[in-house]
């Protein structure tokens, strides 16, 4: 989500008359698009601002901005602790972006522009400039914010509430982008089980009746009319259905809110990818309840299965918290055991960090020590790779449907795509032959925990544009 803030950014700048540079040495103005998720990106921030401020130094005129939800976190504290920084907004107002830079420009001390709290935060997601991602694949925010209250997350209180984009738009952009060229989109969401929740009222008007009827057309069974909200099922099934988009991804799910109906579009929709990300955060009861995520290992695994069931070849991945507070042995060993019966194709693992103004940033008397979470960390990179790989083994022999998205980063006589299930393949071929956005058919040969490698047996399909052309949101 943060960085497709940060192409929308860069969107608005573009459409302001700037130009990309490759380097901040080379920059007029940086901004940096923060994130406070986790203490890590934090401190890593204040270092990526210390060194800018060199650079500024040394070129006089350089505007330096911050954005984003670390922004949105420490407000002014930003301007006094790095003066430096010429402007600083929330993440309610990046459409601001070129304006608040014209304002710094004529002003000695920090431009700050920072929506505060929930009346700011369930604005509707602002219509900005959408620059893709890349030529053929782009990201769509579905929903901003978050109604939930898990007891780590700082996400409710610097995004603010839930706030869906109306269907229509987010259907009228999917098509302009697939007119323009896109065939992969991710619709992105804090929660997107729930994307809907807070339309209700508008959708009673009769325009949007209307609207939703004429876009979903038949997708609306009679009976199905009844209902006051569209579902997410609803969404995903009306962007599968888009002419031209041949891959539909989303995240994150929420388990809680993971419903059969979301799960049967997967299984009858070919454009939309198996591959689901349920984030598992524990496998024990005891730290789910107290970290309110409103499940148990049990129901999480039952949805799982359910979900495996119905979908040809799911991969599925995860994430998970090691170190909440409070967490016992016996509690870690529930979550090793959980991710071996869950036999994920991934995991992102991340060790607890206690954010500001989370419920659980209070709980220091059961914080972990910092030597036994490092352990436990480690037990279960070991658990997650192993299954990883195991699931990667499985697919040697097997051709994967490959759309490619360019050279290999690291070895360059490569290319790399991705599958439908969402994994990493590299094949050798020259990569000025194979054009990001071509697709292509490879023979798995090997397998790692975090990639599969392969032989090229066709390409089946080129790019539909080689250029990125700006799409203007609904
Ligand atoms: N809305 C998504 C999660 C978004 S945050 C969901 O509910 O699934 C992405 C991930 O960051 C979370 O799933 C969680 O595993 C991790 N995370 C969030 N806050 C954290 C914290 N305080 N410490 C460690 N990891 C955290
Ligand atoms: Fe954070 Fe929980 Fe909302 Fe996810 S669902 S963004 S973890 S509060």
């Amino acid at each position: 989500m943060n960085e497709h803030d940060s192409v929308r950014i860069a969107s608005i700048l573009e459409a302001d008359g700037m130009v990309p540079t490759s380097t901040a040495e080379d920059a007029d103005v940086v901004v940096l698009n923060t994130c406070c998720i986790r203490e890590n990106a934090d401190n890593k921030f204040y270092g990526h601002l210390g060194a800018l401020k060199s650079v500024k130094d040394s070129r006089p005129g350089m505007q330096i901005a911050v954005a984003g939800c670390l922004a949105q976190k420490d407000k002014e504290a930003i301007a006094e602790r790095a003066p430096w920084v010429d402007a600083v907004w929330g993440t309610h107002n990046s459409t601001r972006a070129a304006e608040l830079l014209r304002q710094a420009l004529s002003s000695d001390v920090t431009v700050c522009e920072i929506v505060d709290g929930p009346a700011g935060a369930s604005e509707p997601p602002p219509a900005l400039p959408v620059r893709r991602d890349s030529p053929h694949s782009a990201w769509v925010t579905i929903q901003v914010g978050c109604d939930n209250n898990c007891a780590f997350c700082i996400v409710p209180s610097v995004r603010g509430a839930e706030s869906s984009k109306a269907f229509s738009s987010i259907v009228q952009e999917v098509r302009a982008l697939a007119a323009s060229g896109t065939v992969e989109v991710t619709l992105l969401g804090q929660n997107v089980n729930s994307y809907g929740r807070d339309i209700t009222t508008s959708l009673r008007s009769d325009v949007a009746w209307r609207e939703r009827t004429d876009l979903a057309g038949p997708l609306w069974a009679a009976g199905e009319r009844a209902r006051a909200r569209p579902l997410f099922a609803d969404l995903l099934r009306a962007v599968a259905s888009v002419q031209g988009i041949r891959r539909v991804r989303y995240t994150s799910p929420h388990p809680k809110d993971l419903r059969a109906d979301t799960i049967e579009v997967m299984a009858s929709e070919k454009a939309v990818c198996p591959h689901l990300h349920l984030p598992l955060q524990s496998g024990s009861d005891d730290v789910l309840a107290a970290m309110h995520r409103g499940y148990t290992a049990a129901r999480y695994l039952e949805k799982l299965t359910a979900a495996r069931a119905a979908v040809d070849g799911l991969a599925v991945t995860t994430d998970i918290i090691v170190g909440f507070p409070g967490e016992t042995d016996r509690d870690f060993d529930a979550t090793l055991e959980v991710v071996a019966e869950a036999s994920y194709d991934s995991a992102y693992t991340f060790i607890y960090s206690p954010r500001p103004g989370t419920e659980s940033a209070a709980w220091t008397d059961r914080f972990v020590p910092a030597d036994v979470v490092a352990e436990r960390f480690e037990r279960l990179r070991v658990v997650v790779e192993r299954s990883a790989l195991l699931k990667h083994q499985a697919r040697v022999g097997m051709i994967e449907e490959v759309l490619v998205e360019g050279p290999s980063k690291r070895r360059p006589e490569m290319v790399t795509g991705r599958s439908a299930q969402g994994k990493l393949v590299h094949f050798p071929a020259d990569p000025a032959s194979i054009p990001p956005g071509a697709w292509a058919d490879v023979r798995v040969v090997r397998a790692a925990p975090h990639y599969l490698e392969g032989e090229l047996v066709e390409v089946t399909g080129w790019p539909r544009r080689k250029v990125s052309i700006p799409v203007v949101a609904a």
